[in-house]
């Protein structure tokens, strides 16, 4: 068997630990997509015959795995199972089966190891040290040649190329400054929002590679103090209105199966008009948790109270923590880890995931007819963003980037940030 040459780098949040619990959440709505190895492994194996109906779909000139009605993988038996598994091994599943929930992302010459929430022991941290993996990644890395070595630094900005030492630098910065545990983790997401918009406001092709690590150690040096003199408004309506919209986009997982049945344009038309009721915040939230109650008003949302326990608020920053210093050490926050998006854009991206996640938190709390957040809320809302996170197309696209630009018009982001924390 092939291995992959280069070093696969431990994901540096030493806490987090994961290790398979076979619950099957990523056999549901998950978007498998296949690639040419993958589709003749599963031809030699005659699953259409053995099934008698298709086993893929294609959309866009690519093919994933078909899902039934209820969004289960078509090889999920009743039994919770995996059928490729039971019955070939597990190296004979599609190679995104096998590497979940962990990613690679190449940067200078080694590969970080990302890994995703929305496999449900990566929540609850449970499992192995993260370390144990890296032999199984390495056989896996192997055998997909898209793992490039020396691939080129990301887009810092979208007109500048950033250098190794900028990245390294903006790593770094971030990543001390989300370890301060003294500070809550309000003071430290209002931190980040700072950052990133004094960022995209500066002009960055004045301080390149030495001197941008100095701006990065100016603007951190000046946290927390400088968040005092710019007290947070109340977001307005239109930005809350957008955070819905940007929650809605989150949310909304359109079945390939369904594409099959109502074609493109009727998935189209159907979403644009669930997502201006959405937008608008008027009538019932859709049942997206399990054991719901029925008709969950989009408007009582918003009266959901914040986790005000100790326990249940350290355990909340825990997970946000785990999961941005996770995001940005993976390489899931830019470049080829995010839609090959500049980092700054990218991390403004992952901050209005974080806004989303303090909405959809609240939506999931209401959902069990609870009066405040509790930790399960947080963890089904940080399972669902970072699911379609990084994956869903049209989270990279044209529409989302004008989000976040209007919200970079009067602090938008900082005030949905900083309110649904
Ligand atoms: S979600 Fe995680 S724990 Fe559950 S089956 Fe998938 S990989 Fe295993």
């Amino acid at each position: 068997m092939p291995t992959i040459g280069l070093p696969i780098l431990t994901l540096a949040v030493k806490s987090q630990r994961y290790s398979c619990h076979g619950c099957g959440n990523c056999c549901h709505d998950f978007t498998v997509q296949l690639r040419e190895d993958d589709l003749k492994k599963l031809k030699n194996q005659g699953w259409e015959e053995k099934l008698g109906e298709p086993i893929t779909v294609e959309f866009k000139g690519t093919r994933y795995l078909r899902q039934r009605e209820n969004g289960a993988c078509i090889f999920l038996s009743d039994e919770g199972l995996c059928k490729i598994h039971a019955e070939y091994g597990f190296e004979e599943k599609p190679i995104a089966c096998q590497f979940f929930p962990f990613s690679l992302s190449p940067i200078e010459g080694q590969v970080a190891m990302g890994i995703n929430f929305a496999c449900q022991s990566v929540l609850e941290n449970k499992g192995a040290d993260l370390a144990s993996h890296i032999k199984d990644l390495k056989r896996m890395a192997g055998r997909v040649e898209e793992i490039v070595p020396g691939s080129r630094p990301p887009m810092l900005t979208r007109n500048l190329r950033a250098t190794s030492r900028e990245i390294k630098s903006l790593i770094r910065n971030l990543d001390m400054w989300l370890k301060r545990s003294e500070l809550d983790l309000a003071t430290r997401l209002d931190g980040l929002v700072f950052i990133t918009s004094s960022l995209r406001k500066a002009k960055l092709e004045n301080v390149r590679d030495e001197r941008f690590g100095e701006l990065l150690e100016v603007l951190f040096g000046a946290l927390p103090g400088e968040l005092e003199f710019q007290p947070v408004k109340e977001p307005t309506s239109r930005q809350r209105k957008m955070l819905r919209q940007a929650v809605f986009t989150r949310t909304e997982d359109p079945k390939l199966s369904g594409i099959e049945k109502s074609g493109r344009l009727g998935i189209i038309f159907s979403q644009l008009s669930r997502s201006r009721r959405f937008a608008r915040g008027v009538g019932n939230a859709p049942k997206i948790g399990e054991g719901w109650a029925e008709n969950v008003s989009l408007a009582g949302v918003e009266d959901i109270k914040p986790a005000t326990d100790a326990d249940t608020v350290a355990a909340i920053d825990d997970l946000m923590t785990r999961w941005l210093r996770a995001t940005i050490l993976g390489g899931r926050a830019w470049g080829s880890g995010y839609y090959g998006w500049p980092a700054v854009e990218g991390l403004q991206a992952m901050l209005l995931n974080v806004a989303v996640v303090g909405w959809l938190s609240r939506l999931h709390a209401a959902g069990r007819g609870l009066e405040c957040v509790d930790l399960e809320a947080v963890r089904a809302a940080v399972g669902r963003v970072d699911r379609t996170s990084g994956r869903a197309l049209w989270l990279g696209s044209a529409a989302e980037r004008m989000r976040l630009g209007y919200l970079q018009i009067d602090d938008g982001l900082r005030r949905l940030v900083y309110l649904w924390q």
